[in-house]
């Protein structure tokens, strides 16, 4: 079969994209969606089958099978005495030339990642020989070595950081042990994800952006790891920078629209924003409380094959919400970001009731919460705020404050205890240029702007104690109280808020 040459070759060669070129059907092994489209024969015949119909004529049911793709066998020995160490566990056969120390725990790893996608996507079928799923890695700090070895195919295509091919997968060694880390799940996760064939392997989106996301981990306290984290500082995820690359281009561009990145191509990925992109993606549905449901059930397909799975599903109801929420979120996108506090309950408000003030209550641990009022293009508005909130239990100290005066520490000092609020904010420290604990306004009009960004909850305003306002557009109110997103965990408290028409002067 006629593959692309270059465009194909080089889609992968920016950050660890792989999907080396496979004629032989086995192990659908790309995360390019143009090599699958065009691979479609062969891999359907080697991983599904339809079963003949039944005496009675039911429909016929498709019995799915995972590519037979068993690992390559090597004369580990001579391999051992030109620097190539085999490391070996339930799940993955690694050849590489790093470290003993730096090795030895990846195979470890790669088990436990195993068992994560297959809590997330469901158990892989049999394949028709009934082997083991088992990957092969080589990876590689002296890339030399393992092409003298013949570990190096001569059709793989040169590669910056990572490729696979089925179930196997090559890998350049990284600076860090976090990014080599990241990247060998992220690799690993392309051959589970590429063992059936299935709808979503044409959507590049969600095939790189499911890979980053379980790429994405830690260790918790007692040594196991966790995939699927949200970053929460840059330390522990060195190298990994696709929360920069974001933050970067939501400054100067504004944020990516939902549809623009379920639209991206293979040749998108020649630049690295389209995997941070398709992570943001992944991450923001993996982890909202309203869409990580349907979002894991849309995965199940990597697994089952269902042809008659699609995304409707998921971006079908709500479509709106949908969109406009996923900007919000990817416009304040940080290390540690809450997205369970931050998700918003789109309530539409009403009129105001003539001079009846509308109360609702705003309390500090959460994003955008609804007035329940609908303000009026061109209408004046006063709100007031009333109420204490804690809106830091265990402050990080401004730069430059010191824990001792003298000789004394200074235990009971202010900075030392819960930072309490009023409406107005605190004078010390800011959030996004305004005193933290501020109450702070938004609109959301319905339907969104047609022109993006297509939201205009983008849009803050500051309310504090008392604001008197001429709405400048037709639209439900939204209020919180000023916090950093990945902050609003330790806050505490409500503010009471009235909304009432002001007199037009
Ligand atoms: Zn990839």
């Amino acid at each position: 079969m006629i593959l692309p040459g270059n465009i194909l070759y080089g889609l992968c060669a920016l950050l660890a994209l792989c999907g080396a070129v496979d004629d032989s059907g086995v192990g659908a092994g790309s995360c390019n969606p143009a090599a699958d489209v065009r691979r479609e024969g062969s891999i359907s015949r080697s991983v599904s089958e339809v079963s003949t119909r039944t005496s009675k004529g039911a429909a016929a049911r498709q019995t799915v099978y995972r590519a037979t793709d068993p690992p390559p066998k090597h004369d580990d020995e001579r391999l051992a005495k030109s620097g190539i160490q085999k490391y070996t566990s339930k799940r993955l056969q690694l050849y590489t030339d790093i470290a003993p120390d730096q090795a030895r725990p990846l195979p470890e790893l790669m088990d436990h990642a195993f068992e994560a996608w297959t809590e997330y996507f469901g158990p892989l079928p049999p394949d028709r020989e009934g082997t083991e799923f088992v990957m092969t890695g080589y990876l590689m700090a002296d890339k030399a070595l393992f092409r003298e070895a013949g570990l190096l195919p001569e059709d793989l295509p040169p590669f910056p950081h990572g490729r696979n091919k089925g179930t196997r997968f090559w890998l350049n060694d990284q600076p860090t042990p976090y990014y080599r880390r990241h990247l060998l799940l992220h690799e690993g996760t392309h051959c589970f994800m590429t063992s059936v064939r299935h709808p979503f392997l044409k959507d590049v989106w969600y095939m790189e952006g499911m890979a980053e996301l379980f790429g994405t981990h830690r260790f918790e306290a007692d040594g196991r790891p966790r995939f699927r984290v949200l970053p929460h500082d840059r330390e522990q995820f060195a190298n990994l920078g696709r929360i920069r690359l974001v933050e970067d281009e939501v400054r100067q561009k504004g944020p990516r629209e939902l549809t623009s990145i379920l639209r991206l191509v293979p040749n998108d990925f020649l630049s690295n924003p389209a995997y941070a992109w398709s992570w943001a993606l992944c991450q923001f549905l993996d982890g909202h409380p309203r869409y990580h449901e349907s979002f894991q059930a849309m995965g199940r397909v990597v697994t089952t094959g269902d042809k008659t799975t699609d995304q409707q599903k998921l971006f079908g109801t709500n479509r709106a919400d949908l969109d406009e929420e996923w900007l919000l979120f990817a416009a304040v996108l940080c290390h540690g970001i809450d997205q369970t506090r931050a998700a918003i309950d789109f309530r539409p408000g009403k009129l105001l009731n003539g001079d009846q003030p509308a109360k609702v209550e705003i309390v500090a641990d959460r994003g955008w919460q609804s007035t329940g009022v609908l303000i009026d293009k061109g209408k004046k508005y006063q709100v007031t705020a009333t109420g204490r909130v804690v809106i830091a239990n265990a402050p990080q100290r401004p730069e430059g404050a010191s824990r001792r005066e003298g000789n004394q520490p200074v235990a009971t000092s202010a900075l030392d205890r819960p930072w309490e609020s009023e409406p107005q904010g605190i004078s010390f420290r800011y959030h996004a240029g305004r005193p933290l604990g501020m109450l702070v306004g938004t609109v959301r009009t319905s339907p969104p702007p047609e022109v993006a960004p297509q939201t205009t909850m983008l849009d803050v305003f500051p309310i504090g104690r008392e604001a008197t306002f001429t709405a400048a557009t037709t639209g439900t109110l939204y209020l919180r109280l000023n916090d950093d997103w990945s902050e609003l965990a330790d806050n505490a408290g409500k503010v009471e808020v009235q909304t009432r028409s002001a007199p037009m002067r």
